[in-house]
């Protein structure tokens, strides 16, 4: 069995692609006017609040105290497919409200801004892609959740990483070779733990990306009990270093589950939001983005999940230009293709 590498470009974004983390400091009486009144308008307009665990904390408390949800992106998927509000607001990246928005045409899908994006998305440009599965017909296409809705519709399957070596284990067992894309950290991961037979894209996160091995391994030594919890899309010999792999899921779950009283994580930094509200007698660290190659940028943030702040998300509940300049829209046909991956992913997380 083989990690195929490709001839294909590096899909990782220059620098001066990603944005910088933008930092709002609202005063605490701004603070709790605005979550109120976003409280007051979810429930008054009957909304479902749909947060991913590394947008701000006080959106991830709002998506709990009004019904909503706080998770990983296969959570999201399914809580906005399943709850009954014909309006959603989806606090994360865009990916997640075209996801909310192919799993549910019926509904009308908001964010907080549009500009919200993923670098593992952009490093999948649909055209590219499309050229590459047609040269490899004899593959089956399993991309990640992270891409665009055109990506999804080429794919035979969908992942997120929760059950992404579920679903490559069990293509496998069926004799069946893989194209992945877009991660190439996280196709290696599955890779090397199925042993099956995939060709990868080679886009990756620039948040995972900056997590740095040497730094970790200095770390440990600081902290010698500490439980190292690690998201397989952080670079391999990172991944080597860590007690747990696994999705954002997977790793709240770690921290509830294992007895240590410190973890070292290696995940973008609104994941601790949730981690210390769960846990509040342990102490957690984040993992060293610092070390050779370190940039301005190596903060375990992701600059996107960053531009879900309070004010966006007031301004779309309470701005109609602004609302509509923020729906989410789906080709209906398109969004009929991409779900039909989305569709089977659900189907075998369910069966
Ligand atoms: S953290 Fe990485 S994978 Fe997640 S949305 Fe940001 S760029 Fe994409």
């Amino acid at each position: 069995m083989s990690s195929n590498s490709t001839s294909l470009p590096d899909y990782s974004l220059a620098p001066e692609q990603v944005p910088l983390v933008g930092s709002l400091t609202l005063d605490d009486g701004e603070r709790e006017r605005l979550k109120s009144r976003i409280a007051d308008t979810l429930q008054s307009r009957g909304m479902a609040l749909v947060a991913h665990y590394y947008v701000d904390g006080d959106i991830q408390d709002l998506a709990e105290q009004t019904g909503g949800c706080v998770s990983d992106s296969l959570e999201m998927a399914r809580f906005g497919r399943d709850h009954q509000a014909s309006n959603l607001v989806v606090a994360g990246v865009r990916f997640m409200g075209e996801t909310a928005k192919i799993l549910s045409p019926e509904k009308r899908v908001f964010m907080p801004t549009l500009e919200a994006e993923c670098s593992l998305d952009l490093g999948c440009p649909p055209d590219a892609f499309a050229q590459f599965t047609a040269e490899h017909p004899d593959r089956t296409v399993v991309v990640y959740a992270n891409t665009s809705a055109r990506v999804k519709a080429l794919a035979d399957w969908v992942v997120t990483s929760s059950c992404a070596l579920d679903i490559v284990s069990s293509l496998k067992a069926r004799g069946e070779k893989i194209l992945w894309a877009p991660d190439k950290h996280l196709g290696a991961y599955i890779q090397k733990q199925t042993q099956a037979d995939m060709l990868l894209w080679s886009g990756a996160c620039v948040v995972h990306e900056e997590f740095k091995s040497k730094a970790l391994d200095d770390l440990r030594k600081v902290y010698p009990d500490a439980g190292v919890l690690v998201h397989p899309e952080s670079p391999a010999s990172v991944i080597q270093g860590a007690d747990v792999v696994g999705s954002t899921k997977a790793i709240v779950d770690a921290a509830q589950r294992m007895p240590n009283d410190t973890f070292i994580v290696a995940t973008d930094r609104g994941i601790f939001h949730k981690l210390r509200q769960q846990n509040p007698g342990k102490t957690f660290i984040e993992a060293p983005t610092a070390g050779d190659g370190a940039t301005c940028r190596s903060c375990a943030h992701c600059p996107w999940m960053a531009m879900n702040e309070l004010r966006a998300l007031d301004r779309v509940l309470h701005d109609d230009a602004y609302m509509a300049s923020c729906e989410i829209l789906v080709d209906p046909e398109l969004g009929l293709r991409a779900k039909q991956p989305l569709d089977r992913m659900l189907a075998f997380q369910a069966g």
